[in-house]
């Protein structure tokens, strides 16, 4: 039996350049190797017969060698000629530079070898086509059975991750989790038969047993954790809020804006959980500019009319220092702390503490904690959010978030939850228009961007990274900034900011109060941003983000009753996702459209090495969540008779959606 811990350094079958090559796949040890799932699938069980060979289309087929011989040309290259053979008839093979491949088939082998088919000089002809030598009462790993196909990276193929993968599962024997009646009562594989069947299944319902026993593993752990946490808060004792209707209406009247009816509506919810003893956990989910603050602080105000403190965690000083000030000019003789890395004196008799991560570093800031809430939470991590919180005891929370999560997925992820969503926008809006941007037209943008300055309006321009990253090509902040303010825009006035600025501050006021036109930004504008004059947003390499984040960044215009723009430049010549997006504004159907194009595992969550989690894109499939969470009501009941089952829970709260 093989040790899965085994580095596969250690491998002897594996040797060290494929090690190396695997480690840039993430693949660490032998359980890394077996967790490496496939993309897809090769049925190549029913071969064809010579005679009914389709040209120019993938065909496998199953003969006799009759002839195979390696030459070298004059210029040394190896080609080997072979013509093998069925009942109904012939076929030639060529191998360009594969000489050793002579040493593995001789005349009289039977193969199966797959591969477009060719018809060149009178006969059907296969060009290095893939092949496996058919031995005696010896199972085929490659041919005659449904292959999986891994994404591959330079110098391994998928024909080395199979054979590699086939002898690990063929000397393992894991030892499963999950307990026996759970497997029955759900219909679910054992841990090693269901890796057997997703790397080698004899069926295509294998691959869905496989996927529905891993899918499972993937949220179980997850469900456990969120439901043991629902069950730990309902136990516990917060402060009870008493609403103050005549305060609140005052405070709400006296904004310069009409609450839509979809923040009255949070706002509601959000009163009955924290006129209860019980802490309130809400997400607050609303499109980009639909208007979060303004929920947030109101509920920052009911906590402050009841002597209570609120914690607001932002994920950018910049982002921090926004809602500082607006918090300033609407809660007017409250007092109110910003605490970032700079931040030296804390007054702790302060109502409203409004910061970065910087909250977590102060020791006991708070006297009573009433309310946290985590702004753009999706960019904090699992941890984050409960140091936070256990700086209270108990305190309500409110997460919010504008990256929109299916309602499944956030089941999912964040199981004990309630979720209010704003779904309506503030009155007098006007939808973005979004272009796609190709090398040769960005002059024209240039031009418009020019006219628009002049009628008094401001422009952000973002490039993806600040490094210089030469094999990438991408648009490097510090060197475009000086291109477009010695060649384009020689007579506006450009600021430039990125996360190595040392001002970010000073520059984003000036550029709010107008002193400069254009803001050359790396994507710290992302989350948050809110300068009204704005109306044009330039992206830069566009299809390097992902759609929610362009959402996010497209946010940063169509913020006041001016028509606003943003430009997709892109040198690719056609981009499905960038496409969708231009014609697209809603923040949910993006988020779905790119969980379907790229998974959850690369946008709710890191794929750490061999870890399963979230591997199966299991999240989106919402009855695999409605099983699982099923589930979790039975393995609770047992839970203490698993120790195992136990820690591993313990284990993947540690390692959950860590996200950015
Ligand atoms: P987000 O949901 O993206 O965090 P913000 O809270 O930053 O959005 O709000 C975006 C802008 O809309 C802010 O300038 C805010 O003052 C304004 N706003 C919020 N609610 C309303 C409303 N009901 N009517 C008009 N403007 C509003
Ligand atoms: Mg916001």
């Amino acid at each position: 039996m093989l040790d899965l811990e085994t580095n596969v350094l250690n491998a002897y079958y594996i040797g060290s350049k494929y090690a190396t090559l695997l480690n840039k796949l993430e693949i660490y040890t032998l359980k890394d190797l077996i967790y490496y799932y496939p993309i897809k699938y090769e049925d190549s069980r029913n071969v064809t017969n010579i005679e009914d060979i389709v040209i120019g289309e993938k065909n496998f087929i199953k003969g006799e060698v009759v002839y195979i011989k390696s030459i070298y040309t004059r210029n040394r290259k190896n080609i080997i000629n072979a013509k093998i053979n069925d009942d109904t008839g012939e076929c030639n093979i060529i191998w360009f530079n594969q000489p050793y491949i002579t040493k593995s088939i001789k005349e009289g082998d039977t193969i199966i070898l797959g591969g477009i088919a060719y018809f060149e000089k009178n006969s059907i002809i296969f060009k290095s086509p893939q092949y496996e030598i058919v031995k005696e009462g010896k199972e085929n790993i490659h041919f005659s059975r449904i292959t999986p196909i891994y994404s591959q990276t330079k110098g391994i193929t998928s024909k080395w991750l199979r054979s590699r993968i086939k002898n690990i599962l063929d000397n393992i024997n894991i030892e499963d989790y999950i307990p026996e009646e759970i497997k029955s009562k759900y219909d679910l594989l054992d841990i090693n038969e269901a890796l057997r069947k997703l790397h080698f299944p004899k069926t295509f319902e294998d691959i869905e047993k496989a996927k529905k026993r891993l899918g499972f593993e993937e949220i179980l752990y997850i469900q456990i954790l969120s439901y043991l946490k629902k069950q730990e808060r309902k136990k516990k004792l917060s402060y009870r809020v008493i609403i103050d209707e005549k305060k609140i209406s005052e405070f709400v009247d006296s904004l310069d804006f009409k609450l839509t009816p979809s923040q009255v509506r949070s706002i509601n919810e959000i009163i009955k959980d924290i006129n209860k003893n019980i802490p309130m956990n809400r997400l607050l989910e609303g499109d980009v500019g639909s208007g979060k603050t303004i929920v947030a602080l109101i509920t920052v105000y009911m906590m402050h009319l009841n002597k209570l403190q609120s914690a607001i965690m932002v994920p950018t000083s910049v982002l921090a220092k926004q809602h500082y000030e607006t918090a300033k000019s609407v809660l007017k003789d409250i007092r109110i702390q910003l605490i970032t890395a700079k931040t030296k004196r804390i007054d702790r008799s302060a109502s409203i503490f409004i910061g970065t991560h910087a909250l977590l570093s102060n020791k006991d800031i708070f006297k009573n904690l009433g309310l946290v809430i985590i702004d753009e939470q999706h960019r904090f991590g699992v941890r984050q959010r409960d140091m936070l919180i256990q700086k209270g005891y108990y305190p309500h929370i409110l997460t919010m978030t504008a990256t929109p999560i299916p309602r499944t997925l956030a089941l999912g992820i964040y199981g004990d939850l309630d979720i209010s969503r704003l779904d309506d926008m503030p009155k007098g809006r006007i939808k973005v228009k979004t272009y796609i941007v190709p090398n040769e037209k960005r002059n024209d943008s240039y031009k418009f961007i020019k006219d628009r300055i002049k009628e008094g309006e401001q422009a952000f321009i973002l490039c993806p990274l600040i490094a210089e990253s030469e094999k990438l090509q991408l648009k490097n902040v510090e060197s475009e900034y000086k291109n477009l303010k010695e060649n384009i825009f020689t007579e506006e006035r450009l600021a430039l900011i990125s996360g190595k600025s040392k001002n970010k501050d000073e520059i984003l006021d000036n550029f709010k109060n107008k002193k400069y036109d254009i803001l050359v930004s790396t994507p710290i504008i992302e989350v948050g941003i809110d300068i009204k004059n704005a109306t044009i947003i330039v992206i830069e390499d566009a299809e390097r983000f992902g759609l929610a984040q362009l959402h996010q960044l497209r946010g940063r215009v169509g913020r006041s009753d001016k028509q606003s723009y943003c430009f997709l430049f892109t040198s690719a010549s056609h981009n499905e996702r960038l496409e969708f997006f231009s014609k697209n504004n809603n923040g949910l159907e993006l988020a779905e459209f790119d969980l379907k194009m790229r998974g959850p595992g690369e946008i709710y969550g890191k794929n750490q090495s061999g870890n399963p989690d979230l591997k199966m894109a299991s999240l989106l499939d919402a009855s695999l969540i409605k099983m699982t969470r099923d589930a979790v009501v039975d393995i609770i009941e047992i839970l203490d008779r698993y120790p195992k089952l136990k820690e591993k829970t313990r284990e993947a709260q540690d390692r959950i959606l860590t996200i950015n």
